[in-house]
Parts: structure tokens; C-alpha cells; sequence
């Protein structure tokens, strides 16, 4: 077991343990086993985002994460075990993980009870030996209680939700936290291994693939297999008793979950799906990950779809471009994942913009109509509730209550069209698919972004996307 907390190479027993009192074991709880001199130092407690600074942790990244999960829907109760596979960056006497609410009711390190301490939405564990920089480690945190529902500071709701039927987990931005404890920034994606229990009738949803389902003593257990990597804020389990339909797009195979009732929109998203994904795999190369899919739910807390990964979340049946937009994010957002909240446009930008290209395709209004409509003020996406239109702020540089907001979904889709225009279909198109090959599973920045633009097309586009995305009011038509 404290294998795991060796570097490749390293002796048995820390160097340091020589220089340690008679006898070793008491010696080694005692003097050496804590934070002190050179033993390591706590990880960051903040992954150092620019809008959600409360949000992730330092001093390791996590490779695996392997959930089980009991939940009870008539008491809404959450039982769970996380096993949290990582690797240290730095010699780490403690580290911290982000969950909101629930009772943690014991803590390992390497099979060994560490010490927790909580604080806001920090969970800190303390191993018993400190974890060299470098290694491999396994923290198990089991946990229970009524997991909490996050209003987000923009006004959504996210976390745990309960729905008529059941409850979903939602992570954008921050809602992971409240139903598994992890690092919950973007900019740390890991695979998952997720296995629910829930009382027999029910059907637990979660990413990736089914790898089974079991029925036993009233209760039914399913595991899903997420491998490719995963930002936190797209994990999600979704309760409820779902009706299944299973479908193929090309070879990829298809998981339909619908509400009670939601039968024919299941049985539509049967159809769409498989033109979504073969068309847009068309515009952005290979679709990325191992299945897809979508929970189509009843939720009326809720307001808004969520790319959850591989299988996007809708609280309503969808339009087809509502279907178009979440699974684009499937390459951008999922797969090509920002590595600050500060680039959310990295995410709405073309995912909206691959709206109006369906809309287009299908011979409704081009991306060019499209983008008048938006410039003149006629598209109703183009203005929010309470006066808030898509000029209000630049999108490249959101505030926490803005990340949401037309600008970062409208305006940089209009940029998308205007660099289309100026650098021509062929190297536009050569630009989105380069990005998604290049950064596949990876995280960026938008200098990347800018940065292949300008070397795609041989032009000087900074001025430009000053322009279109940090500069405050409403750019010239052009
Ligand atoms: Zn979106």
C-alpha cells in the first residue's frame, strides 16, 4: 500500500527516517510524519482561476476517479465512496479537495486513515506519510447526507437537483462539489469509473458507457465507464425512471434516456442524433469520445441543457439546434477544454455558432443572415432578460455572473463569422479542425486559439480580436 507513495526508485523508508529517534515506528508518527522540515508542503488551495479562484487545488492532478454512489430518491439521501487516483507535483505534507456540504466519514491515503479538516468548500487530508513529488497515490473519502443545490451567483441553479422523478448532478461551474469530493477546476480532467445504486425501477444515467447493470435484493447497480479524460463541471448522474432507447450513429453506440412521457422526443433524438454527429464530425473531424447520448428529463428547476459528457443533460425536449449546440460541445468543451473560466467563449462562441451553420444547412436563414439579425438587434438571442444585451461586455473577459451571458455566447459567435469572412472558408475550416486534433482531451487559452489563427492565414488578426472580443461597446459593421 505505501508503495504508492514511492517514487519510481526511491528506498523503502524516506531517507529521512534514519535520522529519526528509537523506536522507528513511534518515530516515525511522531517527528517525521507530518509537514515539518522539508517533508512537503500543503498543495494550493485554489487551481488560480481568474473568475472562480475558490475553485481546485495544487500540488497533484488527478488521473482516475472511481465513484460509488447509493442514492436514495424517496429521502434524498447520498451515500458514496470516492476513490481518487492522482499525482503528486510537489512534495505534499496535505492536500485540499472541493466539496460542498456532505459528511465525510473517513478519509484514507494509501489504505491508511488520514486526517480531515473542512473549511468553506475545502476538504483537507492530511496522510499520515507525506506523498513525494511525483507519485502515484489513492485517497478514498466515503461521505453521506442530503446533497445541496448551488444558486449560482448569474441566478442558475446547479449541484444536486431534485427532479419529479429522481435528481440530477449539474457541474457548471461549480456544482460538482455537491454530490463527489475532487479537483473541481477544468483545468484538471481525469477519467471516471461511476457506479450508482439506486432502488430497483429507477435507472441511474452517468457518463460514458454502460458496462453493467444489476438487480438484486430491490436495488439496481449501474456502472458506467467514462475513459477518455473529463473536466468535473461535464461528470454528472442523472436518477430517474427513465425510459431506455438504444441506438447506433454509424459505429457509435447510442444511449437515450427519457422521462416518463418523453417517448416520442426520445425516439426523435433516435433520428437527430445520428445527423448531429455525422454532421458535424463532417465540420470538426472525429467525434471524441467511446459513445453518446442524451438524458432527456422533466426538471423545473432547471433552466437551461448542459453538455454533461457524452451525454448531454435537457430538462425539456430539445430542438434539433438546442441537440446541435451540446453535442458541439462535445469537441469544444469536452474534448478542447478551457483551462480558465475567463475563456467560457472558447466554449459558447462555437457552439452557438455551429447552430447557425445547421439553421443554414437547413435552409433556414445563412450564418450571414444570421449575423445581421444579431448585429440589428432582431434575433431575440440577441437580448436577455432584464436589458441585458449581446453589447453589454466583451465576452473575452466575463465576470462570475457573466460567464452565462449573451456577449459570450452571441458576440463570439459573431467574431467566428466575421474571421470566417476575413480569412476565407478553406483556412477557417482548417483552423476549427486543427484546434480540435491539436488539444484533443487538453486543456487551452484563447492566445492559442489566436495564435492559429495568425499562423493559418498569414494575416495579423490581433486587432481584430481586440476588437470583437475585448473591447467594451459595439464594434463597427465592417
Ligand atoms: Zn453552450
Amino acid at each position: 500500500m505505501a508503495d504508492t507513495l514511492r517514487r519510481p526508485g526511491q528506498q523503502t523508508l524516506p531517507r529521512r527516517l534514519s535520522r529519526c529517534a528509537i523506536p522507528l515506528a513511534l518515530a516515525f508518527v511522531t517527528a517525521c510524519g507530518g509537514a515539518d522540515e522539508g517533508q512537503g508542503r500543503p498543495g494550493a488551495q485554489s487551481a488560480g482561476d481568474s473568475v472562480f479562484p475558490r475553485l481546485g487545488n495544487g500540488g497533484y492532478r488527478v488521473e482516475h476517479y472511481g465513484l460509488t454512489l447509493d442514492y436514495r430518491p424517496e429521502d434524498n439521501l447520498l451515500e458514496g465512496k470516492a476513490v481518487i487516483t492522482a499525482r503528486a507535483t510537489q512534495d505534499l505534507s496535505a492536500f485540499s479537495l472541493d466539496l460542498k456540504g456532505l459528511r465525510v466519514r473517513e478519509a484514507r491515503v494509501a489504505g491508511r486513515t488520514a486526517h480531515t479538516s473542512r473549511k468553506g468548500t475545502k476538504l483537507t487530508v492530511r496522510p499520515r506519510q507525506p506523498v513525494a513529488r511525483e507519485a502515484e497515490f489513492t485517497t478514498e473519502i466515503s461521505y453521506r447526507g442530503t446533497p445541496q443545490t448551488v444558486h449560482d451567483v448569474d441566478g442558475a441553479t446547479e449541484g444536486w437537483v431534485e427532479t419529479e422523478h429522481g435528481a440530477v448532478g449539474l457541474g457548471e461551474p461549480e456544482g460538482s462539489m455537491a454530490w463527489f469530493p475532487g479537483n473541481h477546476h477544468p483545468s484538471d480532467k481525469a477519467a471516471y469509473d461511476i457506479t450508482v445504486t439506486v432502488p430497483k425501477g429507477y435507472t441511474a444515467v452517468a457518463n460514458g458507457e454502460l458496462r453493467q447493470q444489476e438487480t438484486k435484493g430491490g436495488k439496481t447497480t449501474f456502472v458506467w465507464h467514462n475513459g477518455e479524460p473529463m473536466a468535473s463541471y461535464v461528470a454528472s448522474v442523472a436518477v430517474g425512471e427513465f425510459r431506455i432507447t438504444r441506438g447506433r450513429a454509424g459505429r457509435l453506440p447510442l444511449y437515450i434516456a427519457s422521462a416518463p412521457g418523453e417517448e416520442a422526443a426520445a425516439e426523435r433524438m433516435n433520428k437527430v442524433l445520428p445527423r448531429v454527429l455525422d454532421w458535424e464530425t463532417g465540420l470538426f473531424g472525429p467525434y471524441p469520445f467511446s459513445s453518446a447520448g442524451v438524458v432527456i428529463d422533466r426538471n423545473e428547476e432547471v433552466h437551461y441543457a448542459l453538455e454533461t459528457q457524452t451525454k448531454p443533460y435537457f430538462q425539456e425536449p430539445p430542438d434539433d439546434k438546442l441537440v446541435v449546440h451540446e453535442m458541439a460541445h462535445q469537441w469544444f468543451g469536452n474534448s478542447v477544454t478551457l483551462r480558465d473560466w475567463r475563456d467560457m467563449w472558447l466554449n459558447e462562441g462555437f457552439a452557438q455558432y455551429a447552430e447557425w451553420m445547421w439553421e443554414e444547412k437547413e435552409g433556414g436563414r445563412t450564418v450571414r443572415q444570421t449575423f445581421d439579425d444579431y448585429y440589428d438587434g432582431k434575433d431575440p438571442e440577441s437580448k436577455g432578460p432584464a436589458g441585458e444585451d449581446i453589447w453589454s461586455y466583451p465576452p473575452a473577459t466575463p465576470d462570475a455572473e457573466q460567464i452565462s451571458g449573451r456577449p459570450v455566447y452571441g458576440r463570439s459567435a459573431m467574431m467566428l463569422q466575421r474571421l470566417r469572412e476575413t480569412v476565407g472558408d478553406s483556412v477557417f475550416f482548417d483552423v476549427l479542425r486543427t484546434w480540435v486534433r491539436e488539444h484533443r482531451f487538453g486543456n487551452v487559452e484563447a492566445q492559442q486559439f489566436f495564435a492559429l489563427c495568425e499562423a493559418k492565414s498569414g494575416k495579423g488578426l490581433g486587432e481584430f480580436f481586440r476588437t470583437w472580443l475585448y473591447m467594451a461597446g459595439k464594434p463597427p459593421r465592417s
